[in-house]
């Protein structure tokens, strides 16, 4: 921050990530309009499959300094299938910014709105409003394709390193439980479950002893503890009543996959990647190469990732100003969900990403401020 102005880095990337980017941007726009004293300078950088294509590189010179050194990260989405590197990977500047920022804690909301489908038959299921918090730099993820550290042993054998370190667990935890703190505040239940297999495994014995650890810095806020297989049956039976659920890279990969589908679909996903340093926000869901260029991608997981940013920047800076816009975002979605105002064609509606991005706008103008 710089004389009072955020410097926002923002990719919009692939596909549908440039209509759902916009969207989120015109959104925010109106939402400073509302709020006032409020100054967002953005930095358009390219990046990308289809910026590689023409250009033989993932992101523009000086792209990755730039985004590093920015207030926050904006990302559209990432990836074209039709485009790969030499050896058949995926182009994922992405994922380079999430290790070279040290992005550790992956913030994936799940929440029913009203009027939005709902994949589970209990009335309970509109009260569904929890947080999977992914750690996001380690796990079995340490390992993974992009990182070259599989131990391949010829054509007989491969292994996989999980790798937890003490360092970054514990700050994931206090991550879990500053942010269960703060939904308390907020009306939440102020509980974090440790989602993990410890009965099994020493890796997750320890991510649990950390947890034990740190939940003691936080008396104010429940704790307890689920073991993997089954937190997945528990948000099938009873999601309503989670709060935070903290877990390793690979579970919360899978876990989130399926909190999005309980209150419809990847359209409403939002995500947030945050360090100590850093704060990267996007959208959870990829580029739909399937829907690009016809209006008809859902942009309220990108604007609600909008609204995750500026919380995230409020709580970096202290300006009430930003955490007020970000409610108001919030807000407008809840109200325009319950008068049926917001009808995303990807549960079947008849408004596409324009009219969608237009009523959340006009949603926020008629708000009242608190
Ligand atoms: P990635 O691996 O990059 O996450 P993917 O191929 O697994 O991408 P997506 O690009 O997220 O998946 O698309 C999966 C499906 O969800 C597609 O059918 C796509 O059209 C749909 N989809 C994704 N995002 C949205 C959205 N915002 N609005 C409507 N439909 C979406």
């Amino acid at each position: 921050m710089k004389n009072g102005q955020f410097r926002i880095a923002v990719i919009k990337g692939d596909g549908i990530g440039v209509d759902v980017t916009d969207a989120a941007l015109a959104v925010i726009e109106a939402a400073q309009r509302r709020v006032g004293n409020l100054s967002l300078g953005y930095e358009f950088l390219d990046a990308g499959a289809g910026y590689f294509q023409a250009n033989g590189r993932d992101m523009a010179p000086g792209a990755e300094d730039a985004a590093q050194a920015a207030d926050a990260i904006f990302l559209g989405a990432i990836g074209l299938p039709s485009v790969r590197h030499e050896d058949g990977t995926e182009i994922a500047p992405h994922l380079r910014l999430r290790e070279s920022c040290q992005l550790y804690a992956g913030v994936r909301p799940v929440k029913a709105y009203p009027n939005a489908p709902q994949r589970l038959a209990d009335e309970r299921a509109a009260g569904i409003d929890l947080v999977i918090l992914r750690e996001s730099t380690e796990g079995l993820f340490y390992s993974a394709a992009t990182h070259n550290r599989s131990q391949v042993i010829g054509d007989e054998e491969v292994r996989e390193t999980l790798r937890i370190t003490r360092a970054t667990t514990e700050k994931l935890h206090d991550f879990a439980f500053r942010l269960a703190r703060k939904r308390k505040a907020r009306g939440g239940k102020g509980h974090v479950t440790c989602v993990d297999k410890a009965n099994v495994f020493h890796s997750m014995a320890f991510f649990r002893k950390i947890f034990d650890e740190r939940a003691e810095a936080f008396p104010d806020i429940g704790h307890s503890y689920n073991h993997v297989d089954a937190q997945a049956l528990d948000l099938i039976r009873k999601p309503w009543e989670f709060d935070v659920l903290v877990m390793e890279n690979m579970f919360g990969d899978i876990l989130s996959d399926l909190g999005g589908g309980l209150v419809g679909g990847m359209g409403m996903a939002s995500c947030a990647e945050i360090g100590d340093a850093h704060g990267l926000f996007q959208s959870a869901h990829g580029s739909a190469p399937d829907i690009m260029g016809q209006d008809k991608a859902n942009p309220l997981a990108s604007i609600l990732s909008g609204a995750l940013m500026l919380d995230y920047l409020a709580e970096r800076s202290g300006l009430q100003v930003l955490a007020d816009a970000g409610l108001l975002i919030d807000s407008a979605i809840q109200s325009g969900f319950e008068a049926n105002r917001l009808r995303p064609m990807e549960f079947g509606g008849d408004q596409g990403t324009a009219a969608l991005t237009r009523e959340v706008v006009s949603l926020i103008e008629e708000t009242r401020l608190q």
